[in-house]
């Protein structure tokens, strides 16, 4: 036996036992006579303390730092008690001591606050993984595991595993391909999610699948992606929308209580996808906050008027009656935009200048910002008196439902760029104003999606999900009695694919996607017709997807799904922002394994037996 004990777990009450322990050197510190060593493992810190004058081989060999070593001492009742380790009443009088290897010295140190820059750390991931903060992640990751595991099993859900060396069909991301040397000139390409095999899974009848589980996206990694990450995958027979959230609404509790002992014992809040995007501005809105967006005019075509009464058709498509003015800058916008910034009434100007300058760097892209100062005494104060009296004020400020005491931004242009102002605007705000506590959990289901999105370029469909997402049931015969087909591009949106909602839905928390589905297909005319509408001619659709649509003639079952991003939603439940601090072996920005070099060439005998030639521009 190596070890009679970890070195968390001597206490007081062992004192005076003979126990042996075995670990790595954190600390050496000599006193004269005296060495204490701090010993550590996954479970803790242990203190030994090596006296010269008992047992003088002792310190006869140099210790360094991560020396893996073992002890066998008596448990002694310290005198100077540390109380921030659960170990700290006790030291371990050291009898007997033997190194079990010795450690280079490592490249940063291996404590909460290492010194080791980023890069350093991954070169050296085995080492980092060393670390407290690392490691706390990566238990956190264990528990949502197996949180979910246990409620998946507990609802009768089967972990089916699903191939990884599978067919190349790109829509959406890209596909990683594999090159095969058995089928020469032939390539697998590896899953970007397990979608059609849970698919045909409800097809044989396995009504609940899950699985955690590897998917690959050969993307431009945007900021914190990963070319594989992992999701809680899964699919249900015989369900309906209600179903799903309900069943995957309890999932997300069960871990919050497992794994934070949340009681989150609310109802999920919903909304609609019009409704994400008029009030903040995105698809996946953080809501432990309010800062409602105002809309406050906006082109026809954008959403319909919520308010309409105070709306005006305007010199541009309809705008809230206060807004008349001549104001050339709101005038001629497409659309403006308010919120209203809790109790930043009283901000200087040189603080308001600051915001103008934030609207107006090039990732926000705002040519300015109008503030209206919704003053304590009830008065109101304008970058824009000029042209509006105190009344129109307040009644700008009351769309934007701001309290005296608050400071309402204004944002004015073109819609898309706008909209996506003010929502980074209203995040901004919030995590200036410490509204984004990392303690809080506030859920959200966003519903109704657009089922397709227009590709101008293309002048093509895309699924806005994926090709296997079911519109709405209401909406399904106005997909099939329809034609795809646009003549004008221009004009898409008067088609009336634009107005079909997809059966989908998202689980947003605190302001990211944690997951998302839909209730699918399973009738191979629409499936067909889904293809057809994405542009694909029905050869195409039959190479690509021909074994779905045969299953689906085979007696398929109503179904539906969805799966959560499982590295995402550990980050989040450990207040982090980096999804890479909750995987053991990441990818950097670029992709790139820094400890193992990856990717990297392949021999040439590599290449010969695959019959591939490289042809390197
Ligand atoms: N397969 C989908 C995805 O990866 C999730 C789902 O629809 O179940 O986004």
């Amino acid at each position: 036996m190596y070890r009679t004990h970890t070195c968390g777990a001597l206490r007081i009450e062992q004192a005076g036992q003979t126990v042996t322990l075995a670990g790595w050197v954190q600390t050496v510190r000599k006193f004269g006579s005296i060495t204490f060593v701090d010993l550590r493992d996954r479970y803790g810190i242990t203190q030994l303390l090596f006296n010269e004058s008992l047992n003088a081989k002792l310190d006869a060999q140099p210790l360094g730092r991560e020396f893996v070593v073992q002890a066998t001492g008596t448990v002694n009742e310290r005198s100077n008690k540390n109380a921030n380790i659960p170990t700290g009443e006790i030291e371990l009088l050291v009898t007997e001591f033997s190194i079990l290897n010795k450690s280079a010295v490592p490249p940063f140190t291996i404590q909460d606050d290492t010194d080791g820059g980023d890069d350093l750390r991954m070169k050296y991931r085995f080492l980092d993984l060393r670390r407290n903060a690392v490691k706390r992640n990566l238990e956190l990751r264990y528990a949502v595991n197996r949180s979910a595991r246990n409620y998946l099993h507990e609802h009768q859900f089967m972990d089916i595993e699903t191939p990884f060396l599978i067919k190349s069909t790109p829509e959406g991301a890209r596909d990683f391909v594999v090159p095969s040397r058995m089928n020469a000139g032939q390539f697998y390409a590896l899953p970007q999610s397990p979608q059609t095999f849970k698919q045909l899974l409800m097809v044989s009848g396995y009504d609940r699948y899950y699985q955690i589980v590897k998917c690959f996206r050969d993307e431009d990694l945007r900021a914190d992606r990963q070319p594989e990450f992992t999701q809680i995958d899964c699919e249900m027979a015989f369900v309906e929308q209600e179903d799903i959230l309900q069943m995957f609404e309890g999932l997300v509790k069960r871990i919050f209580k497992d794994v934070k002992n949340i009681d989150y014992t609310e109802q999920v809040k919903r909304i609609t996808w019009e409704e994400a995007m008029w009030n903040y501005g995105n698809d996946k809105p953080d809501i432990r906050f309010g800062m409602e967006i105002a809309n406050l005019k906006f082109p026809k075509h954008a959403f319909p008027t919520r308010n309409a009464a105070v709306f005006n058709e305007g010199t541009n498509g309809a705008e809230h009656a206060a807004l008349a003015s001549d104001f050339s800058v709101f005038n001629s916008a497409e659309t403006v935009l308010a919120i209203a910034a809790p109790g930043c009434s009283e901000y200087t100007r040189k603080q308001t200048d600051e915001l103008t300058e934030w609207v107006k760097r090039p990732q926000i892209g705002m040519k300015g910002l109008v503030f209206i100062k919704c003053n304590k005494d009830g008065s109101y104060k304008s970058s824009v008196d000029k042209f509006y009296p105190e009344t129109q004020l307040k009644a700008l400020a009351d769309a934007a439902n701001a309290q005296p005491g608050d400071l309402v931004l204004v944002l004015a242009g073109n819609e898309e760029r706008t909209r996506k102002a003010t929502s980074d605007l209203r995040m901004e705000m919030a995590s200036r104003l410490g509204l984004r506590k990392n303690d809080e959990f506030k859920l959200l289901w966003v519903l109704d999606f657009p089922l397709f999105e227009y590709a101008e370029e293309e002048n093509r469909w895309v699924a806005r999900h994926h090709p296997f997402t079911s519109p709405k049931p209401d909406q399904i015969e106005v997909m099939i009695n329809n034609e795809p087909t646009i003549a004008d591009a221009s004009k898409y949106l008067e088609h009336p694919y634009s107005n079909i909602k997809a059966n989908a839905y998202d689980m947003v928390l605190n302001g990211n996607e944690i997951g998302g589905g839909s209730i699918r297909i399973y009738q191979r005319e629409l499936q067909e017709k889904m293809f057809a509408a994405l542009g694909m001619s029905e050869e195409e659709a039959l190479h690509k997807f021909g074994f779905l649509l045969g299953a689906f003639e085979y007696g398929a079952p109503p179904h539906g799904g969805l799966a959560f991003g499982f590295d995402r939603l550990c980050a989040i439940l450990g207040g982090s922002e980096s999804i890479r601090d909750f995987i053991a072996f990441p990818k950097n920005n670029s992709g790139r394994d820094v400890m193992l070099d990856a990717p990297g060439p392949i021999d040439q005998k590599q290449f010969k037996e695959l019959q591939i030639k490289l042809d390197l521009a």
